[in-house]
This record gives structure tokens, C-alpha cells and sequence, in this order.
């Protein structure tokens, strides 16, 4: 099944996308995951665009269709894949309908109250992109993900000058995205409110699964 995981930053795009690679055996391909990945070796990538990214920007659509593009040569996301973070444009949406053909858009319903909450306690692992959360989902030992034993960090730009860029740039840019897809019947809504088990069967009831 090919998916686009659509919503606002502090969503929990991120945290089902994690449990819906189980239950569709699909990859889960993050823009935001590669780019954290190129910030922390280093690479020229990484360099370019650790600055953008701490002050809740977007980088370049150049940039960010070039690495999409490039992780579709791979064999993994060709029976499928789940979407997160990209497209984040319309004109991102128009370049991947000329290289892949998505079947559904799911639609991360959730007030901004919510989004603030989420935001303010994330934690991720440094070294897998494990999600955590202060609140609804510590790692067992303080600061060490339960997955793989590597470092759990605050994002740079989950400070709260870069949550109101992003939320901002998510209202201008991404939104729009919600009329790209209803227009060719390809939204699903699911409620992101609940706890995470709830939004896996909320996920699974709108997939008809
Ligand atoms: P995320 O992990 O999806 O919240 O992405 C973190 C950051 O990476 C975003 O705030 C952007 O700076 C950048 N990014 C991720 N995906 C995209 C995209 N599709 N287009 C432009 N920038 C992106």
C-alpha cells in the first residue's frame, strides 16, 4: 500500500508510523528522519541544511524531491511505503504524481492545544528515530531509547521559537495539500487525538483493516 502521512508537526505521524510498518509491511520513509540522519554524520547534505531545519524552515523543494527520488530507486518502496513528511508543498504533491502513484492520503485530525502538548515533551533517539514523549511514553532508562540503546534528545527545532515557525509554515504550505488530495478522493481522516493505541485503530478501521 502506498501512503502519505499528512498533518501538522507533533501530529504522531511519526509514532504510527512506526506500528503501521508492522501491520502493512511497508518501509516508513521520513524526509525529516534522512535529513536528521545527514546532520548528525555530517555530510554535505547535513550541512546544508541543519540551519534551515533548527529555525523550522523548509528546505528547498529541489533538495528535498532530489532525496525522495533517490530513495525510491531502492527495492524496498516499490510494493509500497508510508510517506511521512513529504509531500509538504503542492508543487512537492505535482513531482511524486510523475513518479509514484500514492493510493491514499491519511490525514492527522488534531486541534493545536494538542499539537503544543505533544511538541513541548518529545524526545527522539538519536540513533533509530525512536519517538518518545515526557508523558505518554518515557523510555524506560532516562535518555536511553528502549530500541536500540542510543541517545534520547530533544529535537533542535522542537524549541519553542522553531514549533512556531513550523506550525506557520505548516498552515501556508502544507495545508493546502488537504485540498490537493480530497479533490482526488484520496483522504482519509483519522482522529489523533486519542492515546496511540486508539489512533492504531482508528488508523486500521479507515483503511478497512
Ligand atoms: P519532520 O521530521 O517531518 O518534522 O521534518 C523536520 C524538518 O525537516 C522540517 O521542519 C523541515 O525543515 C525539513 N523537512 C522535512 N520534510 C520536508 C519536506 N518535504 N520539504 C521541506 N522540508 C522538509
Amino acid at each position: 500500500m502506498k501512503l502519505i502521512f499528512l498533518g501538522p508537526p507533533g501530529a504522531g505521524k511519526g509514532t504510527l508510523a512506526a506500528r503501521a510498518v508492522d501491520i502493512l509491511g511497508v518501509p516508513h520513509v521520513s524526509t525529516g528522519a534522512i535529513f536528521r540522519s545527514a546532520i548528525a554524520d555530517k555530510s554535505p547534505l547535513g550541512l546544508k541544511v541543519k540551519a534551515i531545519i533548527d529555525a523550522g524552515k523548509l528546505v528547498d523543494d529541489e533538495t528535498t524531491i532530489a532525496l525522495v527520488k533517490e530513495r525510491f530507486t531502492q527495492a524496498d518502496v516499490q510494493k509500497g511505503y508510508i510517506l511521512d513528511g513529504f509531500p509538504r508543498t503542492v508543487y512537492q504533491a505535482e513531482v511524486l504524481e510523475t513518479f509514484s502513484a500514492v493510493e491514499k492520503v491519511i490525514n492527522f485530525d488534531i486541534p493545536d492545544p494538542d499539537i503544543l502538548e505533544r511538541l513541548g515533551g518529545r524526545r527522539v533517539c538519536r540513533k533509530c528515530g525512536h519517538n518518545f514523549h515526557i508523558i505518554f511514553g518515557k523510555p524506560s532508562k532516562e535518555g536511553i531509547c528502549d530500541h536500540c540503546g542510543g541517545e534520547v534528545y530533544v529535537r533542535d527545532d522542537d524549541s519553542p521559537q522553531a514549533i512556531q515557525k513550523r506550525l506557520e509554515v505548516y498552515r501556508a504550505q502544507t495545508l493546502p495539500l488537504i485540498g490537493f488530495y480530497r479533490q482526488k478522493g484520496k483522504i482519509l481522516d483519522v482522529d489523533a487525538r486519542p492515546a496511540i493505541d486508539d489512533v492504531v485503530d482508528n488508523f486500521k478501521r479507515c483503511l478497512g483493516i
